[in-house]
């Protein structure tokens, strides 16, 4: 059962290249399936999240980062009576358009193209991928998303301006996404917290000690656990904090939301959009716990010491290998030489580093620029 504010996938506003209804696989449902068979998806197997192969193969890459993101949003979505399969498709496409090497490999894509006037957007860049760069149909290029996943792609996270983006009009800038779009940038937020906390433990980058002092919540959580389980391993205590701590938030989400929905008596969809603010929200109390998780993770393990030496890496070789085309044009694929007859050079090669994996921009920069 599907609450009024949610969106219900027979008022979607369709496809641009209009489809005949599948038999038993409504729009949305369509939509997360074509995401799934995307090229750009399998790439996100072979892309940083936070720590790169060499520490272990189980810590998250961005596709495991993503199912635990789509895993958390189904759960939140269905409490709230949302669309789950929207949901869903937009947890999954949630980062298809983040270049190699995570963060670094953003802010040093992002340099090289200001350095030509230009910028690199990983949510514009998402777009472009399901729009065009994916090939599967034979009637149009992309995937032919419906407005819905397209609109969430573009305003899960951010607002963009509609004067500085006028291509973006058709995406009602001056109102609020849906509910299934806003609740992204959170469960995201509820999955890497968690996961980095783990994965820092993990990687002995962060000890028990320090996560208890420096994120209160955590230490909440694990005073509580400790007098559960006093002869349990450390390990365990510390998967059984971090699940409590993971719950909290998406208890606190749904019921925050619940909340502030009730209160501002929306009863349909385009009150949801009509709205001054987002809806999906933290409560307060929540909402400083985050913070501080996050704060604790910039100071304590994003630019630790020993992840420096591989975030300058990663830096080198995207920017290098920016200047080795932009000087060496007739050295790119064939492909790309025929998009930069229509496109500037630099927008072409921004788009062919950005949908390189990890390894296939360290092949390339071996090959190109030595080592
Ligand atoms: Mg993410």
């Amino acid at each position: 059962m599907l609450a009024g504010y949610a969106v219900y996938v027979e008022d979607s506003r369709g496809r641009r290249f209009p489809e005949p209804k599948h038999a038993y696989r409504n729009d949305f449902q369509r939509d997360r399936d074509r995401v799934i068979h995307a090229r750009a998806f399998r790439r996100l197997e072979a892309k940083t999240q936070v720590f790169t192969r060499r520490y272990s193969d189980h810590f998250r890459n961005r596709l495991t980062h993503t199912i635990e993101v789509s895993q958390i949003t189904r759960t939140i979505a269905g409490a709230l009576g949302l669309n789950v399969d929207l949901a869903e498709a937009l947890a999954l496409v949630h980062d298809i358009g983040h270049p190699p090497f995570g963060h670094a490999g953003e802010k040093a894509l992002d340099a090289a193209m200001r350095a030509q006037g230009l910028f690199f957007d990983h949510n514009l860049h998402a777009l472009r991928i399901v729009e065009d760069f994916e090939q599967r149909y034979a009637a149009f290029h992309g995937l032919n998303l419906t407005f819905e996943v397209r609109e969430g792609i573009i305003k899960h996270s951010r607002d963009y301006d509609a004067v500085e983006h006028p291509e973006l009009a058709e995406y009602l800038l001056d109102q609020r996404p849906p509910l299934e779009a806003q609740l992204i940038d959170l469960t995201d937020e509820i999955g890497y917290d968690t996961a980095d906390l783990d994965d820092g433990y993990e990687a002995h980058l962060l000890t028990l000690d320090q996560i208890r002092s420096g994120v209160p919540v955590f230490d909440r959580f694990f005073r509580e656990v400790e007098q559960i389980y006093p002869d349990v391993p450390d390990k365990l205590k510390f998967n059984e904090t971090v699940r409590r701590v993971l719950n909290q938030f998406a208890d606190d989400l749904i019921s925050n939301t619940q909340t502030r929905v009730e209160k501002a008596e929306i009863k349909d969809l385009s009150d949801v959009r009509r709205h001054r603010e987002r809806l999906a929200a933290f409560s307060v109390e929540v909402d400083m716990e985050r913070r501080q998780i996050k704060e604790f993770l910039y100071g304590n393990l994003y630019y630790s010491p020993s992840l420096a030496g591989e975030k300058e890496d990663a830096e080198r070789i995207v920017t290098e290998l920016f200047a080795f085309w932009m000087e060496n044009p007739s050295a790119l694929p064939s492909s790309y030489r025929e998009k930069a007859e229509q496109e500037s050079l630099p927008r072409v090669i921004c788009d062919y580093i950005a949908g390189m994996t990890d390894h296939y921009i360290i092949a390339q920069y071996e090959q190109r620029c030595g080592s």
